[in-house]
């Protein structure tokens, strides 16, 4: 099933004695390659007539659909483009349920019947595929009479060139959906919230300024990325890392992170040439990456770029992680995206940084300068709170995975209780307000005073909490309970739709305060304060890791789901129905297909882990064991025949007890993981099924860790089968 641990070992010393060799491309001048595997602008107006150039762009920026010539004279520019890059092929490349991304390769080359051979992307073939993905995921989307699915051009997302090896393949961004049109993927829906924020975003900046140039409106996102880096040889000789992408089983290192010398640490050599080369391959794609540090456990590393339109962040994320896969090959590492690799060390989570920007170039959450711009801030802020604490167990279920669930809540990272942190200058700004603190009649010459001093707030960046699932910093709200394998259109999706349905809502009482006969700036001002009471509970400044936290966050009443089973349920809540099918994001049948597939990966994941935990406690920890604890038996043995007295051979005998105790205790757990799961398996239902994997058959694969990692403790090392923690964090 896996390498040996020692030979392991022995491939990275053999290994490391030659050079690792690969060109530095960093002393070249990014700008020269920024991009230039990207049909981005510059490409365009090379490639397209300049009518054609203009009406896509127009097409493009309008958000509007394109009509088949268009798409037709693109398809021929974007082809002779990538021919003369080298592509030989081009790929509708998708976003499936999955979570990855994928994709079906075409030749441009098609062979006629006369024996010639033509070279063509017909409009056809770059605006619709039908790839015959079955196989993907649909949740009851696709009967089986109608499993195909179909793929369709995405052009606000630009396509680009994916080298892989030699090879060159063209990708083109696409939508996976149902004959019906019904979403097959994360693209889809993702880009109908951020059409409904707009709309009632723009809504709201009417209300400021009716004869603004502001025509448009953008949801900005920033990810940033954590990954562990563990040498190939190594990974190759655990079971559990390739096949579940997490240790198992595994004791604690003596050293791990307790000493905080690997966070900003300065990067090894041959982890900083990965770094060089994956940030390279990031740039020719247009990925703008910036910064790159260690991380607080060892072997942890993060990767931010610059924020982006969130279509293209989204995009950019999901290229960023293949290529990680990639490029780590290449330098005989393994990239582990998994958010808890390893147990007591930190896991990996994938900061979301959303913000709202307009075409005018302004982000719509960064304080002004001038009072009254901040109380259009304030309005996108305090809107932004109460989406949250209204539909917190909805952003809590777009976050949820087997994976996360390893992390959130496990004291490093946030807990799985939603609330908000803002700082303590907001917290004043917003307490004056809610508690009449003012002087003049309506309160407003007072807010737009208090309001002239926020920014000074963006100066100040000092008291951030890292403790807090949500945190305002400064000119964007970053969702810190991603965890770093999501498709981040999960959480954005939630994010748009509960803010925009939130804005509408803020339109809609502003009205009819105006209606009622109040000024505009009280009215709004009004609304402003209304939402500041109605979501004070979830406004949180303190430690997000206490128990104290978790009593009064009860208390407040905010829910706290750790386990994803029961989060999920969130999606299909009747409130969620409503908001959904109200935002035109997802229709209650969309909605339900995709609740299914969740809770599907969620069961066969936990089934892949238990069954993988089985086979590396029966095939390679139990026998290594009774090696050892023979070796102690035939020692016991010669000593008694020797004569030696008791004493002198006890501590063996204790060991010899010890290891079977042990092992008795995990075969006992192992039949009864084997038969939990043979009943979860036979439910008819997933839901039942998923809460047997989680409730049943997860608690005994941690009972079942306990005793293993006793043993490796016990075990001589010489025997142990597998490698061992400090191996792989610390062997580079
Ligand atoms: P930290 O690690 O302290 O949270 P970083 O500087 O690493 O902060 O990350 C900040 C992230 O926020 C970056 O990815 C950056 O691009 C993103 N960001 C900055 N401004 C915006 C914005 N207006 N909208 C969305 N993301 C933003
Ligand atoms: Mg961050």
């Amino acid at each position: 099933m896996s390498l040996p641990r020692f030979s392991s070992i022995e491939t990275i010393i053999n290994r490391n004695k030659e050079d690792f060799n690969f060109e530095d491309k960093e002393s070249k001048n990014i700008a020269s390659y920024f991009g230039c595997n990207v049909f981005n602008d510059e490409a365009k107006k090379k490639y397209l007539s300049e009518g054609t150039y203009k009406k896509l762009k127009d097409a493009i920026s309008e958000g509007e659909n394109l009509s088949r010539d268009l798409s037709v004279e693109v398809a021929s520019g974007m082809q002779k483009w990538a021919m003369d890059k080298g592509a030989t092929h081009y790929a509708h490349w998708f976003q499936p349920l999955t979570g990855r991304t994928a994709e079906k390769h075409d030749s441009f080359f098609e062979l006629q019947p006369d024996g010639s051979v033509i070279e063509e992307l017909s409009g056809d073939a770059l605006a619709q595929q039908e790839p015959d993905g079955s196989s993907f995921p649909g949740g009851g989307l696709r009967s089986t009479f109608e499993a195909r699915g179909y793929t369709a051009w995405d052009p606000s997302s630009p396509a680009f060139i994916l080298e892989v090896g030699e090879g060159r393949t063209l990708c083109i961004p696409t939508i996976f959906v149902t004959y019906g049109g019904e979403a097959l993927d994360y693209k889809l829906p993702l880009l109908k919230s951020e059409a409904f924020l707009e709309n009632a975003a723009l809504k709201v900046c009417k209300l400021f300024d009716n004869n603004s140039d502001v025509s448009r409106v953008s949801v900005t996102l920033g990810w940033e990325q954590e990954y562990f880096l563990v040498d190939e040889a190594l990974f190759l000789a655990r079971p559990d890392l390739m096949l579940t992408g997490r240790t198992l089983i595994g004791k604690n290192s003596p050293k791990g992170q307790q000493l905080d010398d690997h966070y900003f640490g300065s990067i090894p050599e041959r982890i900083y040439a990965f770094m060089r080369d994956l940030e390279t391959e990031c740039h020719k794609l247009g990925i703008p990456v910036q910064t790159r540090h260690n991380e607080v456990g060892p072997g942890q590393y993060e990767l931010a770029p610059m924020f982006e339109e969130v279509n293209v962040a989204v995009d950019h994320n999901q290229l960023l992680m293949d290529l990680m896969d990639r490029v780590a090959r290449r330098h005989k590492l393994r990239a582990l995206l998994h958010e808890k690799p390893f147990e007591g060390v930190n896991g990996s989570g994938k900061h979301n940084n959303w913000s709202m920007s307009t075409n005018t170039g302004k982000n719509l959450l960064k304080p002004g300068t001038q009072p009254g711009k901040n109380l259009e801030f304030l309005t996108f802020f305090v809107t932004t709170i109460r989406a949250v604490h209204e539909n917190a167990p909805l952003l809590r279920a777009s976050v949820a995975s087997a994976s996360n669930d390893h992390r959130l809540g496990a004291n490093e990272a946030p807990p799985a209780i939603i609330s908000v942190f803002i700082g303590e200058f907001l917290t004043k700004v917003l307490n004056d307000i809610s508690e009449e603190k003012l002087s003049d009649d309506d309160g407003v010459k007072d807010v737009m005073e208090l309001l002239a001093k926020i920014p000074e707030l963006e100066k100040d960046n000092t008291d951030r909490n890292r403790t807090s699932p949500f945190a305002f910093t400064g000119n964007k709200f970053e969702i810190r309970m991603a965890g770093s394998t999501v498709n981040c259109s999960s959480p954005m999706t939630v994010m748009n739709s509960i803010v925009g349905k939130q804005l509408l809502d803020f339109n809609e009482r502003v009205s009819s305060k105006i209606d009622e006969g109040a000024s505009k700036e009280a009215a709004i001002l009004g609304v402003i304060k209304d939402y500041i009471i109605e979501s004070k509970p979830v406004l949180f400044e303190g430690d997000g890791y206490s128990d104290e936290w978790k009593e009064e966050a009860e208390k407040r009443g905010l829910p706290n789901t750790p386990n994803t089973p029961d989060a999920l349920k969130a999606y299909v809540s009747d409130k969620s129905k409503a908001l959904f099918e109200e935002s035109k994001v997802m229709s209650e049948k969309e909605l339900f297909a995709h609740y299914e597939v969740m809770v599907e990966n969620y069961i066969l994941h936990l089934q892949i882990e238990s069954r993988t935990l089985g086979e590396i406690v029966i095939n390679h920890v139990l026998p290594a064991s009774i090696k050892y604890q023979n070796e102690l038996a035939i020692n016991v043995k010669t000593l008694k025949d020797l004569g030696l007295e008791k004493e002198k051979y006890e501590a063996q005998v204790t060991l010899i007890n010890d290891i079977s105790d042990n092992m008795s205790k995990i075969k006992g757990y192992v039949i009864e993981m084997t038969d939990e799961r043979r009943k979860a398996n036979e439910m008819e239902e997933a839901e039942d099924m998923a809460s047997a994997y989680c409730n049943k058959v997860k608690p005994l694969m941690d009972k079942i860790r306990i005793h293993v990692d006793r043993l490796e403790y016990l075990v001589s090392d010489e025997y142990w089968p597998v490698v061992k923690y400090r191996e792989l964090m610390f062997i580079k």
